[in-house]
């Protein structure tokens, strides 16, 4: 079945991402979230970012037609008309379980259920569904419309065909899809990218280098464009500490162990770009401040 209209739950970083490049490629999109005021401003966001993504020619066809593809809602019930519904709410599995509960209610028999989590084994939200077979991961990267790589996560009840619908989705959005065999927490590329976080912060901790020096560090030597601590900062250090979190709880790994200088930061609230402080400091516009 190929994926004429999706329906996303969550208008946040990562909601608002997905829904922007489904209508970049033509397809029907319809955003859901908690208040209208909300999702009035993540609508702003994605036609300043669609607007960027024209000029710089790297997406074609005007803003009016790519946000016309776009509706927007606090009614669950069009989820009825998706052929594939994409959760990305706050990472909580009592709320995630709640959504699947409710668009299984709702969706067409045939739709696939995909949840965008970074660490909730997706056969946790499949068992509230009576469609497992038909609930998959796709995990996107932040953040969605510059990265291309889209996490295609098998739970241990999701089928074959699932499985192909959505590494064929994920080309259709234009992005390359990496399968993940099983829903373990963390999946392949997080497991193998907060290892390295740990590591960094605990290097920090105990003194031997500093943020900028790291990431600038990592930057030169291994040819990446951000350090551990400026991805860490985009992508949120509550996120990062909650994806640890349940991969340690699952494994007992203590590579996983979140350190107790990133506990105390989120405790702190410093999670980040989003509140202007994290490892780095950040001005109302975005920009790092220079110390
Ligand atoms: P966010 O906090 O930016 O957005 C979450 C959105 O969900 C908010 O707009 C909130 O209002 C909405 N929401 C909460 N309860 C809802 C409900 N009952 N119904 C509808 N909407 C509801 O979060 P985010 O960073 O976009 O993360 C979303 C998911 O994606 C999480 O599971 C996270 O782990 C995962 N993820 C995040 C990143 C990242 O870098 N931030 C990367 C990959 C995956």
């Amino acid at each position: 079945m190929a994926i004429q209209k999706v329906f996303v739950v969550g208008s946040g970083l990562m909601g608002s991402g997905i829904a922007q490049v489904c209508a970049q490629v033509g397809i029907q999109v319809f955003i859901n979230d908690i208040s209208q005021e909300i999702l009035d401003r993540a609508l702003k966001n994605v036609a300043w970012s669609v607007g960027k993504f024209i000029e710089k020619g790297k997406v074609t066809g005007s803003l009016e037609t790519i946000m016309g593809r776009i509706k927007t809602g606090t009614d669950f019930n069009v989820a009825a008309q998706a052929d594939l519904a994409i959760e990305a709410v706050f990472e909580k599995l009592d709320l995630k379980q709640e959504i699947f509960r409710k668009l299984d209610e709702v969706c067409k028999p045939e739709a696939f259920l995909a949840s965008n989590t970074s660490a909730i084994p997706t056969t946790e939200l499949a068992t509230v569904t009576k469609r497992p077979e038909k609930v998959l991961g796709l995990h996107f990267f932040n953040p969605v419309p510059m990265m291309e790589v889209v996490e295609v996560i098998k739970g241990i009840r999701t089928s074959e065909e699932t499985m192909q619908a959505g590494i064929d989705f994920v080309r259709r959005i234009g992005k390359e899809p990496i399968r993940v065999e099983s829903d373990v927490p963390g999946f392949l590329l997080n497991r193998i990218n907060l290892v390295g976080y740990v590591e960094a912060i605990r290097l920090l901790e105990q003194g031997i280098g500093t943020v900028e020096d790291i990431d600038k560090g990592v930057r030169l030597a291994f040819g990446r464009r951000m350090g551990p601590f400026e991805t860490g900062d985009l992508v949120g250090l509550d996120v990062s500490c909650g994806a640890l979190t349940a991969i340690y709880e699952e494994s007992k790994d203590m590579r996983y162990n979140p350190p107790q200088f990133l506990r105390r930061k989120v405790r702190a609230g410093q999670l980040g770009r989003k509140t202007g402080r994290g490892w780095y400091e950040y001005n109302p516009d975005g920009s790092r401040k220079e110390k």
